[in-house]
């Protein structure tokens, strides 16, 4: 490719195609690097996908997106090997006009995405592997290199939306590559069952649509989250635990996959579904302490590539599409100006997302990632045994006097935690999530 362009995104994921579709919108020339065979042939998700940041970019985004069901009810579940203590909300009210949350299959979804992006009027090129970043002599990145034949494809500007690994960035020298701790390894399965049995299993009509996330011993005193969400066919589900977790266990990822599937409460769920999909994805969980220099000379990091997940309320693309668009706007204005595209003019993007809801929920949660990495045994163990222990203590009618089961259950805290630690991790808890 001889011209040059006004902005290269390097991948085609959430991130890549929100960046892409909001240049390529406002006119500018726009050149989209994929590596994957089709846009979302390499991408993993649960998948809720948010609407609200969705609209932001493609406001009747509705008219032909491929989605699945919308949310109307979300479960949050706290297992023990044989029990499961939840809380579920259901409302009616998710039932709106346009809804709030929407499962998507990612391979579907992000071909979508793609073709609205070239509608807009951006270059996309799949099956191109960006190998390395060009630099003019004073270090300024100026273009990219990809796996085909041919020098440099020059732009003013480069979005590096190449997901959690970001090897072109850590290459680069722009960032160090994630450490363990700050990434999960999850997997997740497809499940496929008629649409009226699972309709039927959760309670839904139409296009109602089910979610459940759930913790406890499923991750076996490891930092993790299962999760179960119902798409119109099939039902994806999967779990996750930090890298660094699984390094100093011998548990294996597929091992609690194969665990959660076979727990009671779940079992009954996928009973009898034909299992069409396995996949393995990174997931980046440092949260607000993990982000890495935004911004440079001639370049921006976007979504996972710039660690911006929100591990506790589980989202990642909506942080992804919004981190995206900003970018993209932020690009558009220094464009407009016909100002260059330097680090300092650059500093826009962070400016305005500073000012989003990304940024601002990972500072809030800034704590949490490590109190629940060094936490994880007792969070993800003792108090998820404890739960249910009091839970079915307090059910079971075996004649035993109220009082006693109280003590008993009061006694069964202390014994695992003592006063003192049990004050001190709803403490450490409550600051965490202030
Ligand atoms: P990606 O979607 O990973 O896209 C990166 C793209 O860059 C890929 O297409 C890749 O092929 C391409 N690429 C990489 N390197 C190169 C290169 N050198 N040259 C060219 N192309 C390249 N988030 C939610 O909001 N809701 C959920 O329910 C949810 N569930 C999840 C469940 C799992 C199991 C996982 C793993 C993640 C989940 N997430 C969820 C997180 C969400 O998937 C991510 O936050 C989101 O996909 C990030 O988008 P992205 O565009 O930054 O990266």
């Amino acid at each position: 490719i001889e011209e040059k362009f006004d902005a290269i995104v390097i991948g085609a994921g959430m991130s890549g195609n929100a960046a892409a579709y909001t240049m390529a919108s406002r006119g500018m020339k726009v050149l989209q690097l994929e590596r994957g065979e089709y846009p979302g042939s390499k991408n993993v998700q649960g998948a809720i996908m948010y609407a609200d940041m969705l609209e932001k970019i493609i406001p009747d985004f509705r008219e032909d997106a491929p989605l699945e069901r919308h949310a109307v009810e979300q479960r949050f579940w706290m297992m023990d090997d044989t029990s499961h203590t939840g809380m579920h909300y259901r409302s009616d009210d998710f039932n709106e006009a346009m809804p709030n949350r929407y499962t998507i299959i990612r391979a579907q979804f992000d071909k979508w995405f793609s073709r609205k992006v070239r509608e807009a009027g951006a270059t996309v090129l799949c099956e191109t592997t960006v190998t390395e970043l060009a630099h003019d002599t004073k270090g300024k990145v100026i273009g990219v290199r990809t796996d085909r034949a041919g020098d440099v494809i020059f732009a003013d500007v480069v979005v590096l939306a190449e997901g959690v690994n970001g090897l072109l960035g850590t290459r680069a020298g722009l960032r160090e590559m994630p450490k363990p701790e700050t990434v999960a390894l999850a997997v997740k399965e497809m499940h496929f069952l008629p649409e009226e049995v699972i309709g039927e299993r959760f309670g839904l009509k139409g296009n109602e649509g089910c979610v459940i996330e759930a913790a406890g011993t499923i991750s076996r005193g490891m930092t993790g989250l299962a999760f179960l969400y119902t798409n119109r066919e099939s039902i994806s589900l999967g779990i996750g635990c930090l890298v660094s977790d699984f390094a100093s266990t011998t548990e294996s990822p597929y091992a609690l996959l194969d665990a959660f599937k076979r727990h009671p409460s779940v079992r009954p769920l996928i009973a009898g579904s034909e299992v069409k999909e396995y996949t393995a994805h990174l997931i980046p969980e440092g949260g607000y302490k993990a982000i890495p220099q935004l911004f440079g000379d001639g370049w921006v990091v976007v979504g996972d590539a710039a660690q911006l997940n929100n591990a506790v309320h589980r989202e990642g693309s909506n942080l992804a599409m919004t981190s995206g668009r900003i970018a993209g706007e932020a690009i558009f204005q220094i464009n407009s100006r016909g100002d260059p595209m330097t680090k300092e003019n650059l500093a826009l993007y962070k400016t305005m997302l500073d000012n989003s809801f990304v940024v601002k929920d990972l500072m809030k949660y800034k704590d949490m990632p490590v109190l629940l990495h060094t936490h994880s045994r007792h969070f993800f163990m003792t108090y998820p045994q404890l739960m249910s222990l009091a839970a079915q203590n307090f059910m079971r009618v075996d004649g035993t006097p109220k009082i006693e089961k109280e003590k008993a259950t009061t006694a069964a805290f202390i014994k695992a935690r003592s006063r003192w630690g049990l004050v001190s991790d709803a403490v450490r808890l409550a600051f965490a999530w202030r």
